[in-house]
């Protein structure tokens, strides 16, 4: 088990703050858990990070963090219709996408490019382009550090909704997901109807588009649209997209028919955030080391230099405008720490 005191942050944190972590204990297996267990470690406060794609880090981090890296990849049932992979936590997403594009397991295609690792995919029952954790999820295991047992939890037991589960509520904090089993469909299952999905592959002339073929629009579509973490600091959406009554969508509609509205559930439907924050004009706003993407309203974004107080500052100043202009909150789906 890797170790390290007073280390900085910047390389944990897709945003680029470069705040101070007191200690960083690496995790490859979940006998290192248990170890940790019976040294009483999670009898007081830590963190967990994976990937750190969606999180905020607004000051330094006093407790201990146990960096996710548990790694596999194995087939653990298959039939002629499907097969079921068992991931480590700690597999990078996107690669496991790739890995099962390129064997033909249909399901997490349209999902491509999303940054993090597989053990974060739960949590905020990940989504894109139509498609959502929940879809091909068969069932993942937990450490639970009260008990210091290995628990498996099923799709029910999940209570997955939109970029939401037990993990955000009752589960928080308590577990640490060691592992996630997906069903992928061995059928050819193909879904462009969502976006830009189908213009892309129209441009193309690709009539019939293989799962290959689908993941290559997702990712060329999120490489125009989104800023590469890489180059320029974010945490992809920033805002959720609010779910509200339709009665409410509607009266907003009636000012301005170009709004969009998606059915959810009974009388909810979802509208855009992008939309409530571009029309409330923060689209491309831009002050000392913070702002708004040009191309995305939704994604906060760091130039460098700042700090995770001034992008929190910045969200709630736009949390404030749109409540104040549309009636509309909107919730942070970034971890704020
Ligand atoms: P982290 O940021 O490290 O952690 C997120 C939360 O999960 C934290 O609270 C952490 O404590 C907890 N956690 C992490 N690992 C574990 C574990 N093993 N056990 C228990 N708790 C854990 N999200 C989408 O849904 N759809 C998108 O299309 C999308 N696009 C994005 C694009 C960009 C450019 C960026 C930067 C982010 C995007 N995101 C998207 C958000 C983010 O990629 C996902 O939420 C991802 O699942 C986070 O993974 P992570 O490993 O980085 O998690
Ligand atoms: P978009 O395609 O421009 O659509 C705008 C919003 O309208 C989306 O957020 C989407 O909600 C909703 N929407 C569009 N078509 C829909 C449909 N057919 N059915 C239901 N809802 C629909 O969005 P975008 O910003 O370019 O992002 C594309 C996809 O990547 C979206 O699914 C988005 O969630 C995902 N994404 C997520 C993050 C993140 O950090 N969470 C970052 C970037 C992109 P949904 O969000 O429910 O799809």
């Amino acid at each position: 088990m890797l170790s390290e005191v007073n280390n900085s942050l910047l390389p944990y944190n897709t945003f680029g703050f470069d705040v101070q972590g007191y200690e960083l204990i690496k995790i490859e297996n979940k006998e290192q858990l248990e170890k940790l267990y019976a040294e009483d470690f999670f009898k007081s406060p830590f963190r967990v990070i994976s990937g750190g794609s969606n999180l905020l880090l607004t000051q330094n981090i006093q407790e201990p963090i146990l960096l996710v890296r548990i790694p596999g990849i194995e087939k653990n049932q298959e039939t002629d219709e499907y097969v079921c992979v068992e991931f480590g936590a700690g597999e990078n997403w996107h690669q496991c996408v790739l890995y099962c594009v390129e064997n033909e397991w249909y399901g997490i295609e349209n999902m491509s490019l999303i940054p993090g690792c597989i053990g974060a995919a739960p949590i905020q029952n990940i989504g894109a382009y139509g498609t959502e954790l929940k879809d091909v999820f068969e069932s993942l295991k937990a450490f639970n550090i009260e008990t210091g047992n290995i628990e498996n939890f099923n799709l029910d037991q999940c209570q997955f909704g939109y970029r939401d589960s037990y993990f955000k509520h009752q589960g928080k904090g308590k577990y640490i997901i060691t592992s996630v089993i997906l069903r992928l469909s061995k059928i050819a299952k193909i879904n462009t109807q969502y976006g830009d999905i189908q213009n892309t592959l129209n441009q193309k002339n690709i009539l019939n588009p293989t799962i290959k073929d689908v993941s290559n629009a997702v990712i060329e579509i999120r490489k125009s649209k989104l800023p590469d973490p890489a180059i320029l600091g974010n945490s992809g959406s920033f805002f959720k997209n609010p779910v509200i009554e339709k009665s409410l969508a509607e009266k907003i509609q009636s000012n301005h028919p170009d709004l969009k509205i998606f059915p959810a559930s009974g009388s909810l439907v979802k509208i855009p955030a992008a939309w409530l924050i571009e029309k409330s004009g923060w689209k491309g706003h831009k002050r000392s080391h913070v702002g708004v993407h040009e191309k995305q309203a939704l994604v906060l974004v760091h130039y460098g230099g700042g700090t995770g107080a001034e992008i929190q500052q910045l969200a709630t100043e736009i949390q404030t405008d749109v409540a104040n202009k549309f009636g509309v909150h909107l919730e942070f789906e970034v971890n704020i720490w």
